[in-house]
């Protein structure tokens, strides 16, 4: 593993420095150091920034409002902005850019290319991801939601579940079962859909934090025009599983530096709460130390790879099972820690809950708490980790396959 970056990427580095320096507030030390509420604007703004100078989606065609540079570039950015604790995009980013927009790119007809593009870059359209639904998750070849062609139009009816950010979007992706007479994996058809009609009701789903960022959506009898299909109809598994690859194959530059900061933070705070001088959880802070190391080697073995050329692949399980199960023993270390004062949280929450709170965020029981409860579905969205291993079983280690 060797995931040196070639010299010349030095000036590129400088340029998002220099970036940094001039378009972060004075004093920056992460998004941590804005109240809660005033995240949301803060992100809203800085993306338009981001997107003035073509830095929203580095590696995509300038001719689409991209950045027109290489994977190089887009890797070296999300390490320098993770380093100066600010996100390199908006809420809804993980769907409009890492999500949709990377599978536009891949699978979409020049046409929607040309219109889809610009307009999730400009924020016009914000999209959320609809695949799963009641009965149907890990096992999402399963699903009901239909869709029947009606003249020009697709007419759409069932239930998606757990929608991140689905009352904040007015387009969603769907996976829909378009022919229910063929082996489940081959009658599905991806629809791109407007959410601002009559047939679409988003209902927010409440967590345990108080907080929806997940929502219910019905569909009765939605629609949309026939040509919204992306991949071909009835190859809608083909193009779920590219974009699934997106949403697990990022993140190795950016995770070991968020785990890292949040680690620093929790010494911090066994420190305050004078825990140190306990053997017990010098112990565990020890393994919680190594864990992160682990995972930045980790990090280094998938840039390389990323660098190589190579594009996501079952590896990326190793990743989202060995960060997701670590930050629940991680998060469940601080609040003991916290102790009483757990039970009673008061301080900063987090903003979001993927995975660690924003960089730089107060030692508050709030802040922990929150990341606690974030922890719990960690290992949940994107793929189990009971999924995750058995990925790792059959496709890495070359294990029997798990009995249907
Ligand atoms: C915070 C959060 C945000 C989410 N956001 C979105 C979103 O925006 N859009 C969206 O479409 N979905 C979203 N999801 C849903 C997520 O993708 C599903 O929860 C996930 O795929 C698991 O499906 P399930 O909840 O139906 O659980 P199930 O699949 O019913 O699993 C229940 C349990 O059984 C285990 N299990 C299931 N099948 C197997 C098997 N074959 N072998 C071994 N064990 C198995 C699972 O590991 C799990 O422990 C989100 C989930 C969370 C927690």
């Amino acid at each position: 593993m060797d995931p040196l970056f070639p010299a010349e990427s030095e000036a590129f580095r400088q340029r998002l420095r220099t970036f940094l320096d001039e378009n972060l507030p004075e004093g920056w030390s992460g998004l941590g150091q804005l109240p809660t509420d005033d995240v949301l604007g803060f992100l809203e703004q800085w993306r338009k920034v981001l997107h003035e100078h073509a830095l929203l989606a580095p590696s995509w065609p300038a001719e689409f409002g991209g950045g027109g540079l290489g994977h190089l570039e887009s890797v070296i950015l999300v390490d320098e902005f993770a380093k100066r604790g600010v996100p390199n995009g908006g809420p809804n980013d993980v769907f409009n850019i890492g999500m949709i927009g990377n599978t536009l790119l891949a699978l979409g007809t020049e046409e929607q290319k040309a219109h889809y593009i610009p307009k999730l870059l400009s924020n016009e359209h914000i999209w959320c991801q609809g695949f799963s639904e009641p009965n149907s998750g890990s096992d999402l070849a399963g699903l009901a939601c239909a869709a029947t062609l009606d003249g020009d139009e697709w007419v759409i009816s069932g239930q998606k579940i757990w929608t991140t950010y689905g009352h904040l979007a007015n387009h969603i992706f769907l996976l829909v079962r378009s022919d229910s007479s063929a082996p489940k994996h081959k009658g599905m058809t991806f629809l791109l859909v407007p959410m601002d009609q009559a047939g679409v009701e988003v209902r927010p789903i409440r967590m345990m934090s108080g907080d929806s960022e997940f929502n219910e959506v019905f569909l009765t009898e939605a629609r949309c025009p026939k040509e919204n299909v992306l991949g071909g109809v009835n190859n809608g598994w083909a193009a779920a599983m590219t974009l699934l690859g997106y949403e697990r194959g990022e993140a190795a530059a950016v995770l070991p530096i968020r785990f890292r900061e949040e680690y620093d933070r929790l010494v911090r705070l066994a420190r305050t709460h004078g825990r140190t001088d306990d053997p017990a959880i010098r112990q565990r802070l020890a393994w919680c130390w190594s864990k992160v190391e682990i995972m930045r080697y980790l990090g280094m073995r998938t840039l390389t790879s990323f660098l190589a050329g190579r594009g996501p692949g079952p590896d990326a399980s190793i990743a989202k099972l060995y960060w997701s199960e670590y930050h629940k023993e991680v998060t469940a270390l601080a609040v003991e820690i916290l102790g009483a004062a757990a039970l009673a949280p008061s301080g900063r929450w987090p903003s979001n809950s993927i995975q660690c709170d924003d960089a730089g965020a107060p030692e508050d029981s709030a802040s922990w708490v929150g990341t606690f409860y974030a922890a719990c579905g960690g290992t949940i969205y994107a793929g189990t980790s009971q999924i995750q291993r058995s990925i790792i079983g059959e496709r890495i280690l070359g294990l029997p396959k798990e009995p249907a």
